[in-house]
């Protein structure tokens, strides 16, 4: 996935061709606004790779963008922020409609951190079966629809979850095509370690026709994602698995965004190596501390861990579990943090 601004035509047509060249045979764009569309079909026109654009909140960009990509990923999570007095089936429907009429395959992306109120409330907290139910749901809207050009990914920034909810999915529906990924897995060595948990067990068991690795590192570097996912399929080929750490799951968690057009601001790559240099005091702990670059994910990707950091343009986010602590200064938020560290390690001991 491209992690640059999508209006900045030259960084974002840089960063495909850097990942056209570590071997990428898909690359995803996110689509936010209209300014964003124009400049797509700007930067298609430099580039000869399969384009997927990520539509998020706003699905209905899927109209000006779809005679120009190959791929349209909706996330059934947000689908509700827009037009919310119309049913969720009628949205799918229209974009259905039109991804047939520009010739455009769907991915249907459930992220265990964006999950549908209604899943969210069917099914309370066990988000496994809320995001496998509304990943079946999607494809028998497809099927109902007549459309059978899609795949579905079920993403989550812990490795476990994703093998059990791909593998109940892959039961469920073992006709429709799989996309693996382990989102937010953060920054190397931990995050290569988090997708090589996942992708070995479900690719060894038949589960995953395409994968994207994601990983939290600098612009430039975002070949790394591709050379990882490679290296970890050639390993599964060749009866290579690598053993997972001991004890890889007790202490310190820390989950990160992989980054991509919608990050504020740029120094939120610097802010997650400078989080994780801090917290090495901490390594023993068992919290998790989550890092998201932007404003769309950010708040609710950061409700499941113990400390959560979202970044705006100026200011970085704070949370407590669900709860604000407050916004804060990019040079401020480390002492932020630490100091709630202390305290929530003060109260557990
Ligand atoms: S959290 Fe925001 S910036 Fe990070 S990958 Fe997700 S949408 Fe992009």
């Amino acid at each position: 996935m491209a992690a640059t601004r999508t209006q900045d035509v030259a960084a974002t047509r840089h960063q495909i061709a850097l990942l056209q060249e570590a071997g990428a045979d898909l690359v995803r764009i996110a689509i936010d606004s209209p300014k964003d569309a124009e400049a797509l079909v700007e930067i298609v026109r430099g580039v000869d790779v399969p384009l997927s654009v990520d539509l998020q909140e706003n699905y209905r960009m899927a109209e000006v963008v779809a005679p120009h990509v190959d791929k349209l990923r909706y996330n059934p999570g947000h689908l509700h922020h827009h037009e919310r007095g119309k049913p969720v089936q009628e949205k799918v429907a229209w974009l259905v409609d039109i991804a047939r009429k520009h010739g455009c395959a769907i991915r249907i992306g459930v992220n265990a951190g964006s999950i549908a109120p209604e899943y969210k409330e069917r099914f309370g907290g066990d988000n496994v079966a809320a995001i496998v139910a509304c990943a079946v749901e999607h494809c028998d809207l497809m099927d109902a629809f007549d459309f059978p050009g899609f795949v579905v990914s079920i993403k989550d920034s812990d490795p476990r979850l994703v093998v059990e909810a791909n593998t109940r999915f892959a039961e469920a529906r073992p006709d429709v095509p799989i996309h693996l990924g382990v989102t937010e897995a953060g920054m190397p060595p931990e995050g290569i370690i988090k997708t090589r948990i996942a992708f070995e067990q479900l690719l060894a068991r038949g589960i995953g026709d395409t994968l994207r690795v994601s990983l939290t590192v600098p612009f430039d570097d975002k070949g790394k994602e591709i050379e990882v996912g490679r290296q970890i399929i050639a390993d599964v080929e060749n009866g290579r698995f690598r053993s997972v750490p001991p004890n890889f799951f007790d202490g310190l968690n820390i989950i990160a965004c992989p980054s991509c057009s919608r990050v504020e601001n740029e120094k939120f790559i610097d802010l997650a190596e400078d989080v994780k240099r801090m917290t090495e005091y901490a390594a023993e702990y068992d919290l998790t501390i989550a890092i998201m670059g932007c404003r769309v994910n950010g708040p609710g990707e950061t409700d499941d861990a113990d400390l959560g950091l979202w970044c705006g343009p100026t200011t970085v986010n704070l949370k407590r579990g669900e709860e604000t602590v407050g916004a804060f200064a990019y040079d401020e938020i480390l002492d932020k943090l630490r100091s709630e560290i202390d305290t929530l390690i003060a109260r557990r001991s």
